[in-house]
């Protein structure tokens, strides 16, 4: 039996969650609500002993919970998954709040996130045996131990459950580290998950930027599973190295979509269109650079234009489609890309070269007409709902201009010959290619950055031996 719905959760204060208890802090911060520009709750900023006491207790945790066996830790997990869905509505609001997604996309995230737990309660760790004249080889994969996951703001729940899952199933115990700018709902979910697990199994610290060094650092977390920017990535592999952690960075994008010419234009056009602007494009694999055969150039941005003007942007109860950029820094890095291609002269096939201000961080979707390959909208990631669109003629030239980019997380290909997009979707130096589809990152598949997009992967069948060491036993036979 899971805890039915207590009344003892209250949806208007929050801690972190050290050793099983609720954890305040002398230093604290709010969040602001992106849609209306709002001071959100106060949490707690953790500190060194915050983070050494979380250390200690999941150390200790982790004696017992790496001894269960996997399948009760199957049973705690689903206990947990039936705990949380009595609280999805709760969670939904909140969600809302923090990040100012209209209520259906939302719910995407937070009734969806059951299949991510659903798929890891489907998984095994192998086991293989080899054996020759003289001795047996057992290979397991054993968990690490404490670890640290770090996590961005454009999906909270996804992507902090998204490790922590993994990371329990296989016997590890985990801390969380929401970002300040989204830290309700993680704080929520962690405080849940401690009527299921014992104290230390998962625990959550929150706080400001000062924080996450004091996870990649420590001596006593063994992995750190990081979900963020480029440049944050590289500072947590560099700090990570000083103890030889495990680490899995799961970093930005800068993904390319090439069209090829005998797609349905009215079709694929709205396709085009969501695939940039999902969640007001602060996806890492939202697409980014949009490549359109010359023979259908024209028609095809004239659709996509046309869809664009009928997306409606607004506020968490508005029925919009798009909601706003999730924080001020962000809001102001996107009217970056503003203001370089108007100050370049590029052209705004749809969307105004000026941001309209207002009491939320809203932006309208936009998209720059055939900017050059040396443009920033082209050569970098803006996060937000501003996409760039170029012609192409030779197969090989497009290959190569999509490939010609630090980063490598997503692609697209979109063809009615699905055997030439698969040809070139096999040559996108991408961890994930889609055919025929936008960006649609799933529980089922590994996923995981080709040069600068990241280290390592996470889900899929593979992901959880990023959270295990291999242990191999050898026995020999005895004469
Ligand atoms: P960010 O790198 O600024 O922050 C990510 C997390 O790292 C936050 O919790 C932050 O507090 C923490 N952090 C900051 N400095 C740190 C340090 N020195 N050491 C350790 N942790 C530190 O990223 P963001 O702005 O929150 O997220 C947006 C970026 O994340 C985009 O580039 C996006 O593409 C990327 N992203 C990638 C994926 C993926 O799966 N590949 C998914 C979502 C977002």
């Amino acid at each position: 039996m899971s805890p039915s719905k207590v009344s003892t959760i209250a949806w208007d204060s929050f801690h972190n969650t050290v050793d099983g208890k609720p954890r305040g802090g002398k230093e604290k911060h709010r969040g602001v609500n992106p849609a209306t520009g709002e001071e959100l709750w106060e949490v707690p900023i953790a500190n060194q002993q915050d983070v050494d006491d979380a250390v200690v207790s999941a150390q200790k945790a982790f004696e017992s919970w790496s001894q269960v066996p996997m399948e009760k830790r199957k049973e705690q997990i689903t206990k947990f998954k039936e705990h949380y869905l009595n609280y999805v509505d709760e969670m939904t609001d909140l969600l809302c709040e923090e990040t100012g997604k209209p209520r259906q996309v939302a719910e995407m995230e937070t009734k969806g996130v059951v299949g991510f737990i659903d798929f890891h309660l489907s998984l095994t760790l192998p086991e293989e045996r080899e054996e020759d004249h003289e001795k047996v080889m057992l290979t397991r994969y054993t968990p690490l131990g404490v670890v640290g996951a770090i996590c961005p703001w454009n999906f909270p729940i996804i992507l902090s459950l998204g490790k922590v899952i993994p990371a329990l199933l296989t016997g590890n115990t985990v801390i969380i580290k929401p970002s300040p700018y989204t830290p309700y709902t993680t704080l929520k979910v962690v405080e849940l998950a401690q009527e299921i697990f014992a104290p230390g199994v998962v625990q959550a610290v929150g706080g400001d930027d000062k924080l996450g060094p004091m996870l990649t650092t420590h001596p006593n977390i063994q992995k750190i599973s990081f979900t963020g920017s480029i440049a944050t990535g590289k500072k947590v592999m560099a700090a990570a190295a000083s103890t030889l952690k495990r680490v899995t960075l799961e970093l930005g994008g800068n993904d390319a979509s090439i069209v090829l010419p005998d797609v349905d234009i009215k079709k694929v056009a709205p396709e085009l269109v969501m695939g940039a602007f999902q969640n007001s494009g602060q996806v890492c694999v939202a697409t980014k650079r949009i490549y359109i055969h010359q023979d259908i150039y024209d028609e095809m941005l004239k659709e996509m234009v046309e869809f664009t003007k009928t997306i409606k942007t607004g506020a968490p109860g508005s029925n919009a489609l798009l909601g706003p950029i999730q924080n001020k820094m962000q809001y102001e890095k996107v009217q970056t890309f503003f203001a370089d291609s108007k100050a370049k002269g590029y052209k705004f096939a749809v969307g105004a070269p000026e941001v309209e201000q207002g009491k939320g961080y809203f932006i309208q979707p936009t998209i720059i007409d055939n900017p050059p390959n040396d443009s920033r909208i082209i050569q970098e990631e803006p996060f937000g709902p501003i996409v760039p669109t170029q012609p192409w003629t030779d197969e090989e030239e497009v290959i190569r201009r999509a490939n010609n980019t630090n980063a490598g997380l997503g692609a697209c290909v979109w063809g009615k010959d699905v055997e030439r997009a698969e040809r070139i979707g096999k040559r996108l130096q991408a961890g994930s290619v889609f055919v025929n589809s936008w960006e649609k990152p799933t529980p089922q598949a590994i996923f995981g950055g080709h040069k600068e997009s990241g280290i390592g992967g996470e889900w899929g069948k593979e992901g959880i031996k990023a959270y295990c060491n291999a242990h191999v036993l050898h026995t020999y036979k005895q004469k």
